[in-house]
């Protein structure tokens, strides 16, 4: 028997706020409507408990700063969704179930390769987490990444934009016209792994007929070009139709076909606030449709009366915007500091704004071409009135990198005039080293 796992962790002691969208009871609903159904009496549904991650696993994917310390107070609901996220992932590579569910909050796909703080209700990227144990622990090699929030997965991208060996996929609520403002077609991965990141910003309004289209003609070709080792799909439900942040038109029904063309290996949850009228009915049908069970019947109570973009005229739109995304050639821009180590190093850039706390982190990243690895990355990230520095040396880095990365360390440890702290994330030899101004060297 084909066995889907399931995983419940609501966090019901962490929130944003009494009020916020990000609360307690998000996952209540659901919780009771799968009992209700007696989903969870399925002889297919296998059911597991929560777990916690290691700060060790978080710094495989990303830089807490200016160190891990600062973070410990506010982390344990975002170690439990990660580790969650972890255990679920194992259990799947091991053939223990063939599909599952991770329905864990906090979320965290705006959570990105360095992190000051919370944004977009996100401190720690679950799926990322648990990519990169799965690379390092059990020698996944590719992976696909498909994210379904009506929101840009932002943090995912930073994260996995240099990396070829994970293609990221992202479809959203046009950022022109949503948080977090990114996302556009141009946006399409870094030197060493151009083309592996690919952006569908959709306009308000596109509902079950438009979204499948796009998945059909655009993101499963994609997908079967890449052929990936394991699919995940970061699932957010606020593309429903009575989602109160977003403007998209999406039905329980839509996410259960969506679930079905994708066949995910494993679906984590991210966004969706509509906690009475939306999350349990699209949970409910996102877990029918991954244990092989019809979900046709599911409907939520509330009737779809927003006007929805007929297939006749998101067509053309879709039609125009792959045309327009296929003209993008790469184009970047070559700089390093006077202490690089030999090679091309590629310079980019961005700033990003913590909604949560209000604050802004300026961002320079270099990455070193290569044309056998993921290549060294070298980021300097302010957040004033701190510097803090991620040296990366990539999973199955090349000689030439994995000794950049190591000279750039060393010469952040003995000239490190501005900076308040350092990670050298050795993805290489999963060994992650921090040093801070005050409290000298700390391995992870
Ligand atoms: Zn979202
Ligand atoms: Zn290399």
């Amino acid at each position: 028997m084909k066995r889907t796992g399931i995983l419940f962790f609501p966090a019901f002691d962490w929130s944003l706020g009494d009020f916020h969208p990000e609360r307690e009871e998000r996952l209540l609903y659901t919780q009771e409507q799968l009992f209700e159904e007696g989903v969870l009496d399925l002889p297919q549904i296998k059911q597991f408990s929560p777990c916690v991650a290691s700060i060790h696993q978080v710094l495989r994917a990303q830089a807490l700063l200016p160190n891990p310390r600062v973070h410990a107070d506010t982390l344990d609901a975002h170690l439990i969704a990660a580790g969650s996220a972890i255990l679920l992932g194992e259990a799947r590579v091991r053939g223990d179930i063939a599909n599952g569910f991770v329905l864990a909050r906090p979320p965290g796909h705006h959570s990105g390769g360095t992190v000051w703080g919370n944004r977009g209700f996100c401190t720690i990227n679950n799926e990322a987490v648990l990519v990169n144990h799965l690379r390092a622990r059990l020698g996944v090699k590719k992976i696909a990444i498909i994210d379904t929030d009506v929101h840009h997965g932002d943090g995912t991208q930073d994260i996995f934009y240099h990396d070829p060996n994970v293609l990221f996929i992202s479809l959203h609520q046009d950022g022109r016209t949503l948080y977090p403002g990114t996302g556009f077609v141009n946006e399409k991965g870094g030197p060493n792994a151009w083309e592996q990141t690919l952006n569908i910003p959709l306009p308000p309004g596109t509902g079950d007929e438009g979204y499948h289209y796009v998945l059909e003609n655009w993101v499963l070709p994609r997908l079967q070009a890449f052929a990936p080792d394991l699919i995940i799909n970061s699932a957010g439900q606020d593309n429903h139709f009575t989602d109160p942040l977003a403007s998209m038109n999406l039905t329980a029904g839509g996410y259960g076909r969506i679930t079905e063309l994708l066949q995910p290996d494993l679906a984590v949850l991210e966004g969706g606030y509509s906690i009475e009228g939306a999350l349990p009915y699209v949970n409910l049908a996102i877990l029918l449709a991954l244990a092989g069970e019809d979900y046709h019947h599911v409907r939520e109570p509330q009737k779809l009366d927003r006007p929805v973009l007929s297939l006749a005229t998101i067509k053309p739109y879709i039609e125009a915007l792959k045309k327009q995304h296929q003209t993008i050639k790469p184009s970047f821009t070559i700089r390093k500091k006077a202490f690089f180590p030999t090679g091309n190093w590629i310079y980019s850039p961005h700033s990003v704004y913590y909604d949560t706390e209000g604050f802004q982190e300026n961002r320079h990243d270099y990455v070193r071409q290569c044309n056998h690895c993921a290549g060294t990355v070298y980021i300097e990230s302010d957040r004033s009135p701190h510097k803090s520095i991620l040296v990366r040396i990539p999973f199955q880095a090349c000689p030439e990198c994995e000794q950049a990365g190591y000279d750039l360390w060393d010469h952040l440890l003995h000239h490190s005039d501005d900076c308040i702290s350092g990670l050298l994330q050795n993805q290489l030899q999963d060994k992650f080293s921090v040093w801070h101004r005050k409290e000298g060297l700390t391995l992870f």
